[in-house]
């Protein structure tokens, strides 16, 4: 099969997902899906071998929802997705490279074979989130070509909108942006500097259990508890199918809200039926928690980048979420600033992908040795969004102790290097706990996993030096390498990860899910 030359871009959403590529002109232009919509709902139903996903999944859900998987992109990075479906515990990778499978059906119905795919990822994912999406994609049979942050994703869309140059070549006003990107399921902020083609990403936060979704969920708890009052304790939320559906009504309450100051729900259940008028004032009262996660975010990471408002001179919405009036509120209140809703909420992250994935083919496009050095067309550099340390015991306490070795927000890529030594005579191995995030104690960090140190000489003294290279790529994966600086030697060095499919189960699967395919 010829190699497609058109490669796409993918936003991978917690709740839908959106894709798109360059026409000819280079301009980045939305895929429809086979149901003809601009975006597909992140859902899948599962039904023995065969699967359903989208609109037709969401249908589904309210009839069968031990069969549906949704939100499946909150559990990236575990072991398994939260619920059994179908009476089976998958892998959340399985479950996000169905719905990669589908959009990539889709969009060849329009460009023909495709291979090559940039997917976006939240800029807060951490390392292990960011290894399950390119896991997920080469099980959906996609070759990636690299993962980018859906904040520098939008911000890349929005260049292109204003016109990174001006007539002249003269990059536009530098701006300094804060893209505040509400989506279904996750949140993230990131300020970034926007010079002519030049995108340079300052700090990054966020929250990936903070989306759309939990302004759903306090709706859809008003409404049950009003509805189990009403009806003496007889309760929806009992039974999956009613909770699923309730669910739902709260969505539409939550979007309806958006355009009006007061909706009335109506909600079956059983034979049971409630009418509930609900005002916006109320819905932004039952929610205020939520927004102020965002707005303290926000603060944190403009605190990161040694910002103050003033300094930011565009505020960029992105994300379904942004809609809601009361995050526009919030924000004009906070930052004195009118917020830019000008690009498209719901396709701007998967433009953005599109444009990088067209770079990217760029770069490798192989030059005659005598042409002139081309200026690349943009340079996108990233900050980290986790702090990378080591987790060892205090010898004096014995306590957990968390050695930082790259900071969050530092600018990548980044090699960090540190130095171990052996302890014991004759010692085989050096074992280190990689962790991200946590405290100075090492709580509630994630654990990336174990780098053991081996093929150390034998009846070693005591005191040898090991040094570990971390490198994190401009994309937030992670590499590590040992040396024996002693012995003018690479050290032999393994990974055993924490979390996450390792090579054996990834080919398994693999293998599974085209035999499934077949
Ligand atoms: P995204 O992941 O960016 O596609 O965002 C999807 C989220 O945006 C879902 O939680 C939707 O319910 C939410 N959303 C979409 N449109 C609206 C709207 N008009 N008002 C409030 N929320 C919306």
């Amino acid at each position: 099969m010829p190699k497609s030359t058109i490669p796409i871009g993918i936003d991978l959403g917690t709740t839908f997902s959106v894709v798109a590529y360059l026409d000819s002109t280079g301009r980045p232009c939305t895929i429809t899906n086979a149901e003809g919509d601009l975006i597909t709902p992140s859902v899948v139903l599962l039904d023995g071998a065969s699967s359903v996903v989208g609109k037709e999944a969401v249908k589904a859900a309210g009839m069968e929802p031990e069969k549906i998987a949704d939100f499946a992109k909150r559990d990236m990075g575990s072991m398994f997705y939260s619920k059994k479906v179908g009476g089976e515990q998958l892998p959340p990778e399985v479950i996000q490279s169905l719905i990669l499978e589908k959009l990539r059906k889709d969009a060849e119905l329009k460009l023909g074979p495709i291979d090559r795919a940039v997917v976006t990822v939240p800029a807060f994912f951490n390392e292990p989130r960011r290894k399950a999406t390119q896991d997920a994609a080469q099980l959906a049979g996609l070759q990636i070509l690299d993962i980018i942050n859906e904040p520098t994703a939008a911000a890349i869309a929005f260049g292109y909108q204003v016109g990174f140059l001006d007539e002249k070549g003269q990059a536009r006003q530098k701006e300094t942006i804060l893209v505040y990107d509400l989506g279904g399921g996750t949140f993230d902020v990131t300020v970034m500097v926007i010079d002519g083609t030049d995108f340079t990403a300052l700090a990054t936060g966020g929250d990936v259990f903070l989306g759309g979704v939990d302004w759903d969920r306090r709706l859809a708890e008003h409404i049950g508890n009003k509805f189990r009052d009403k009806h003496h304790g007889f309760d929806p939320r009992q039974d999956a199918s009613g909770n699923q559906r309730l669910l739902k009504e709260a969505e539409d309450t939550k979007r309806a809200l958006s355009a009006r100051e007061q909706v009335t729900v109506s909600f079956e259940h059983v034979g049971q039926g409630i009418r509930l008028p609900i005002t916006r004032v109320e819905f932004e009262e039952m929610t205020a928690d939520l927004l102020e996660r965002t707005r303290f975010t926000i603060k944190s990471v403009l605190k990161e980048a040694k910002l103050q408002w003033t300094d930011i001179t565009r505020l960029l919405l992105v994300g379904g979420s942004s809609r809601m009036p009361m995050v526009q509120r919030m924000l004009e209140e906070e930052s004195g600033l009118k917020v830019d809703r000008s690009l498209s909420p719901d396709e701007a992250v998967a433009h953005g992908a599109a444009l990088y994935a067209g770079l990217l083919i760029a770069r490798e496009e192989v030059q005659p040795d005598d042409a002139p050095a081309k200026k690349p067309a943009m340079t996108v550099k990233n900050v980290s969004s986790h702090d990378l340390g080591v987790l060892s015991k205090d010898p004096a306490t014995g306590r957990s102790m968390n050695s930082i070795i790259i900071p969050r927000n530092t600018v990548l890529p980044v090699t960090k290097g540190k130095r171990f030594r052996t302890a014991k005579q004759g010692q085989k191995t050096v074992v280190i706990n990689v962790i991200e995030g946590g405290d100075s104690a090492g709580r509630n960090s994630t654990p990336i996993g174990r780098c053991t140190i081996h093929g150390l000489p034998p009846d070693l003294a005591p005191g040898m030096i090991v040094e570990v290279f971390f490198t994190y790529s401009e994309n937030g994966r992670l590499k590590v390498e040992g040396r024996l600086p002693e012995l003018k030697r690479k050290a032999m060095l393994s990974i055993e990860r924490a979390s996450g499919m390792n090579d054996d189960k990834l080919n398994e699967w693999g293998e599974k899910l085209k035999a499934s395919r077949q």
